[in-house]
């Protein structure tokens, strides 16, 4: 069989896993100009691998086959080094926070940084290469897709028995003109998360830190919408993420190199229905509007106390920003975000703070914006030769549980 991956990512990874021994000939399609691009592969940051049931994707897989491929990541470092943790295994903190209103979430965590994430994606692609029915082809975009009764044509021109596309986020455009020639490949489309990413001094939340690295929450907030913590970056950093056309604030965590504050994102999660069908668009206008506030390839930045008062920041006092300065504008989020959006964030915050003293602290800072889109959700049902894995299906949302999604899709391909 000739086959054609679309994407060298996470799930790609899996897939050409599984298919390595085959005597498939495979073809892997990657836009990026070579694997040292720093485009390529939404793998290259943070590292934080999760083994769970509660998060990363809205499939089921079998934790022991996650812990799998957790071990697979951290055996092509060439240290072998990671940091790592436990999410509410500890009961006294799960019922802590429980009697609080909050729903926590259990996962494990293993966290290898984003310094040594290119070395990994390196090792893993030279071990890749040595396989002769493995032909990489970088610097090449796929725009075109079309499925015959028998094969499936790419770019108008090269003909393959059967494709996966693998394109993750990035790939939006490729997805966007696929659901647009087969809209009956779209099964849901009505979901975005919008919020703020969080900074403060680490020792405000130290304990939770040590006990668990990342503390996943969910909170069901006063106006109704679920709230939840997501990427928490102990004594991390705050950058700045770019889209074709808007840009959104982001954290991460470097294994070695380590800053004194702690960040993570607050989320609201906006479920709209009918007719509404374009959650992307909606996200995107509010990241603009924010960036229209802020300048370009700015985001706002405003302290707690401000947030909430919406009131435009001028000074900060005890807390500095990780994000250079270059990156972000004191602002007022207010004008930029709807209300029921800040106030879910507020509340989140107030209760947290009733658990971990300090969390509401006025000069804790507040980035906007914070989007987490969610590609629509594609069946693999429609067409047996044209499957997505990762991401860009919308069924997966983590390293891991895309790199799983590409193994399962690989196996079913050799049934
Ligand atoms: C800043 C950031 C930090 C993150 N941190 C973590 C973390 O710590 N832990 C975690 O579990 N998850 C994290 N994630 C999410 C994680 O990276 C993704 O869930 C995962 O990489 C998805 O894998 P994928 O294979 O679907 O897509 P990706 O890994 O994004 O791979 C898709 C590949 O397809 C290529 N591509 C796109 N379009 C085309 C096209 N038209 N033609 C050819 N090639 C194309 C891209 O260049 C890319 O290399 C993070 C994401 C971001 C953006």
């Amino acid at each position: 069989m000739k086959i054609a991956v679309i994407g060298f990512g996470a799930a790609a990874i899996g897939f050409l896993e599984k298919m390595k021994h085959s005597k498939h000939e495979i073809h892997i399609f990657e836009k990026s100009k070579d694997i040292f691009s720093s485009s390529i592969s939404g793998i290259r940051a943070d590292g934080k691998l999760f083994v769970s049931s509660e998060m990363g994707g809205d499939i089921y897989i079998d934790r022991k086959l996650q812990k799998q491929f957790v071990d697979y990541y951290i055996n092509h470092s060439s240290s072998k080094n990671y940091e790592s943790g436990k999410s509410f295994s500890n009961e006294k903190h799960y019922n802590t926070f429980y009697e609080k209103g909050f729903l926590p979430i259990t996962s494990d965590f293993y966290h290898l940084g984003t310094d040594q994430l290119k070395e990994v994606l390196n090792n893993i692609f030279q071990g890749f290469i040595n396989h002769k029915n493995l032909i990489f082809h970088f610097n090449k975009r796929i725009t075109e897709i079309e499925v015959t009764n028998k094969q499936v044509i790419i770019n108008n021109s090269e003909t393959y028995d059967k494709v996966l596309i693998a394109v993750g986020r990035s790939g939006h455009k490729l997805v966007k003109s696929v659901i647009q020639k087969y809209p009956e490949l779209i099964t849901d489309n009505t979901q975005v998360d919008l919020g703020i990413r969080y900074e403060l001094p680490n020792h405000i939340v130290q304990e939770l830190n040590d006990e668990m690295y990342e503390f996943k929450l969910k909170y069901k907030s006063k106006t109704g919408y679920m709230v939840r913590t997501f990427c928490n970056n102990p004594s991390g950093y705050v950058v700045t993420e770019n889209y074709d056309d808007f840009c959104t604030v982001n954290g991460h965590a470097k294994l070695n190199d380590k800053s004194k504050n702690t960040n993570f994102a607050i989320l609201t999660t906006i479920k709209l229905t009918q007719p509404f069908n374009e959650p992307i668009s909606y996200g995107s206008y509010i990241a603009k509007l924010s960036n229209l506030l802020a300048g370009k390839d700015k985001v706002i930045l405003q302290t707690y106390d401000h947030f909430k008062k919406s009131k435009r920041t001028k000074n900060l006092y005890r807390v500095f920003p990780t994000l250079p300065e270059t990156k972000y504008i004191l602002g007022d989020i207010n004008l930029a975000f709807p209300r029921r959006i800040i106030e879910s964030i507020i509340d989140f915050i107030e209760n947290l703070n009733l658990i971990v003293p300090g969390i509401a602290n006025p000069d804790n800072l507040v980035y906007a914006p914070e989007i987490k889109f969610y590609s629509n959700k594609l069946s693999n049902e429609v067409f047996e030769n044209l499957q997505f894995a990762g991401d860009c299906s919308g069924s997966t949302r983590s390293i891991i549980y895309a790199t799983v999604h590409g193994y399962l899709v690989a196996e079913k391909f050799m049934n």
